[in-house]
């Protein structure tokens, strides 16, 4: 289960989609599919619109979110698009109905077509607010049995500080769920870790531009920091 977030897609730009970048993207997950990994994938909607910032500036907390969820939706769409250019065979699967453009979220409908080879891409969150689509990755990767969740980030792994601002902030290679807790580190939220911890679910927390990262990632290679038991 590979997580993209939202602001990934914008590119250097605040908002919107960087074709260049959502290519780059659909070019990795499509060499994994090639060599014969199952992928599915959760997108945020970053890159659009959070409820938690809409919610600051006066909007109600839920309808907020529920803006937040259907922004995933355009990304989940742009995603199958570059993908299905590339000859990938994708299906979406959204948790609000909207049959004319996904799939409802069929969890055995889902592992069904990622045994034939198509990358399923899993849109508006779990369908309801206050949750994350960090959330719903761990969720839909438990209940699709993924082996492992690879979170996708702008920088290389989890540190002990923010190394974009502080030069020494020191790398960690592995994390138990409970560090990542009791340490406040902002890999995800508490209700992810959770869920993840609970359910023994392997976290892989990686530098998602890097040159050949996804497929390091999804082949199960050495790379970032896990999270793990
Ligand atoms: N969201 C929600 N419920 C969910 C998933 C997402 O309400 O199950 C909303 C929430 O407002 C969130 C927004 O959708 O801020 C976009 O998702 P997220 O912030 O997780 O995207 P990312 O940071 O990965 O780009």
């Amino acid at each position: 289960m590979l997580k993209l977030s939202g602001e990934a897609f914008a590119g250097k730009e605040p908002m919107g989609i960087d074709p260049g970048v959502v290519g780059q993207l659909a070019d990795s997950i499509a060499e994994a599919v090639r060599g014969g990994v199952q992928v599915a994938v959760v997108v945020g909607g970053g890159n659009m619109f959070r409820g938690a910032a809409l919610s600051q500036g006066g909007m109600d907390r839920a309808r907020a979110d529920y803006m937040g969820m259907l922004s995933t939706v355009i990304n989940c769409l742009a995603l199958q698009d570059f993908l299905e250019k590339r000859g990938i065979e994708t299906r979406v699967q959204t948790a609000i109905t909207m049959q004319q453009v996904a799939e409802p979220f069929l969890p055995r409908r889902a592992i069904r077509h990622l045994e034939k080879g198509r990358v399923v891409i899993f849109g508006a969150g779990l369908g309801s607010p206050f949750f994350s689509t960090d959330t719903c990755a761990a969720q839909r990767a438990l209940e699709i049995g993924a082996q492992a969740l690879l979170k996708g980030t702008q920088v290389d792994g989890v540190y002990d500080d923010d190394p974009r601002k502080n030069p020494d902030a020191v790398r960690f290679d592995h994390l138990e769920y409970g560090e990542v807790l009791t340490r406040g580190l902002g890999v995800m939220d508490a209700t992810a870790i959770s869920l993840c911890m609970d359910n023994g679910l392997p976290i892989v927390v990686f530098d998602l531009m890097g040159e050949g990262n996804i497929l390091r990632a999804v082949r199960g290679e050495k790379i970032g920091t896990l999270v793990s038991p």
